[in-house]
């Protein structure tokens, strides 16, 4: 018994102790990264801290809806990001297309204010010539 306790104080403790705290961080860091955590991080927590880190992952909500969330919301923002400067670019051009194409095809009479179609050079209301 004596010898037991000696072997638990000396070199031999410390070895288990490693051995605890090495195999508690494996399992941190594998329920870490189950669950769409950094596993990398969990098992340096699961060094520092072991059954602790251990019992945090194993009870920590998963992680990985969230971070697909997060990469919805990533994919969102990049869209919004691109999204107005599309809108400055399309709408402004648009509207000028639109005025150009109105300008283009019609007249408008200069005594009854009326559009007529370019093609026709006499007003449909009331007969001026353009
Ligand atoms: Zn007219």
């Amino acid at each position: 018994m004596f010898e037991l306790m000696d072997l638990l104080t000396g070199g031999f403790g410390i070895f288990l102790l490693v051995c605890y705290f090495f195999i508690t961080s494996i399992f941190t860091s594998w329920l870490a990264a189950g669950k769409g955590y950094n596993g990398g991080a969990w098992f340096v927590l699961g060094l520092f801290f072991g059954i602790l880190a251990l019992l945090t992952i194993g009870l920590a909500p998963d992680n990985k809806i969230n971070e697909l969330v997060s990469k919805l919301d990533d994919i969102k923002r990049s869209l919004n990001i691109q999204s107005p400067e599309n809108n400055t670019l399309t709408k402004p051009s648009m509207a000028n297309a639109t005025i150009n194409s109105y300008n283009d095809e019609f007249w408008t009479c200069k005594k009854c204010a009326t559009k007529n179609p370019l093609v026709s050079n006499s007003c449909s209301d009331c007969g001026e010539y353009k």
